[in-house]
């Protein structure tokens, strides 16, 4: 699987005329290598490929990365003026890229004093990679679904007068934990009431509101892969107004999930959705774009919004998430995953989006 990965790496490599690149962005060298700690760089070019590290990680490491990589024990270098010596062929190099979006400005000067390539800054290579996913990387992105969607469920049959939207919130925390995964992937989103209204509210002490909205925004990160997910629910009652707004954003919802197809761009399937909730009056209430890309990362390439040209192709996940926010009063959102295949998209949810009136 890495030396598929790796193998489409270099072709990247070879349009972009560079010699090597360097990793720097974890989420990208995950993708690469499958490491998840926090202190990592790999080198890579078409004559070798290195996985720099420290004594934190080597021994964990040497037992899991794939051979094609030369593991480099960092600890007690000076990376930079010491690293770089002891890479066998890396001196021929001319010109290496870096990752320009994920290295500081003092890091650079250091890496150029070091080391005299020609280092060239590069912009979502690793990450263009990742776009399309493989069968086994749409299957744990289903797995942290499906996660996500147990917890909601269980945390549905626990609203009391008295909860809070922190109490949910850590509710998330702790269940996602428990159930194995290896935490949440974002902080969650609890927003009851008027609080609904911001579309990435984070989550008070405000306790459930009867009659009113209640978003839940959330997700886990399973065996490195995430899941996000918005359900808007109602505690006690849910009154006629909101009855009619929730179901235009579930109608752009899935008519956008209808609609998408392979070759489209993001700016199309965005303008499914839009159209839909503009047609309605709420178009001015409707202020982020339809979706993004999920996988290692919870926003990650490509986006569904109004500026979007990229073209969807087969094996992409994308959020399906519109939204009507009346300020002052309340949100709803709805979110799935959806899998651009040959035919259509697949959605990764299961749960039904009709009206749910909760406690
Ligand atoms: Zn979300
Ligand atoms: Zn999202």
């Amino acid at each position: 699987m890495y030396r598929e990965r790796v193998a489409r790496l270099m072709e990247q490599l070879k349009a972009q005329e560079l010699d090597a690149l360097l990793v720097t962005n974890l989420p990208n060298i995950q993708y690469l290598t499958g490491f998840t700690g926090s202190t990592a760089l790999v080198l890579a070019s078409p004559g070798g490929c290195w996985f720099i590290t420290d004594s934190r990680y080597t021994e964990r490491v040497a037992k899991t990365l794939d051979p094609l990589y030369t593991l480099v024990d960092n600890t007690a270098l000076k990376l930079v003026e010491d690293v770089w010596p002891k890479l066998d062929g890396a001196a021929a190099f001319k010109r290496v890229g870096f990752e320009a979006a994920h290295m500081s400005v003092a890091a650079q000067e250091r890496y150029r004093a070091a080391a005299q390539f020609n280092w060239v800054a590069t912009e979502n290579i690793v990450e263009n990679l990742r776009i399309v996913k493989d069968e086994g990387e749409i299957e744990l992105i289903r797995q942290a679904v499906l996660l996500g969607e147990r917890i909601f469920t269980e945390l549905c049959g626990i609203c009391g007068p008295d909860t809070t939207e922190t109490d949910l919130a850590a509710e998330i925390n702790y269940r996602s934990m428990k159930y194995g995964a290896e935490g949440v992937s974002f902080s969650p989103i609890i927003a009851a009431g008027p609080n609904s209204a911001m579309p990435h509210a984070s989550y008070t002490l405000q306790k459930l509101v009867p009659g009113a909205p209640l978003t839940f925004d959330m997700g886990v990160r399973l065996n490195g892969y995430i899941s996000d997910m918005t359900r808007t629910v109602f505690f006690k009652d849910c009154p006629e107004k909101w009855a009619r707004i929730y179901n235009i954003v579930r109608e752009a919802k899935d008519l956008a999930a209808a609609a998408i197809k392979p070759g489209m761009t993001g700016k199309q399937v965005d303008a499914v959705a839009r159209n839909i909730i503009t047609k309605h009056g709420y178009g001015d209430n409707f202020g982020h774009g339809l979706g993004h890309g999920v996988g290692i990362e919870v926003h990650e390439l490509p986006r569904l919004a109004k500026v979007s040209e990229l073209v969807l192709t087969p094996g992409m996940c994308v959020t399906d998430e519109p939204g009507i926010y009346l300020p002052g009063e309340g949100g709803i959102r709805i979110e799935d995953i959806l899998v651009v295949r040959e035919g259509g998209a697949e959605n990764l949810n299961t749960l039904e989006t009709g009206i749910k009136v909760i406690g």
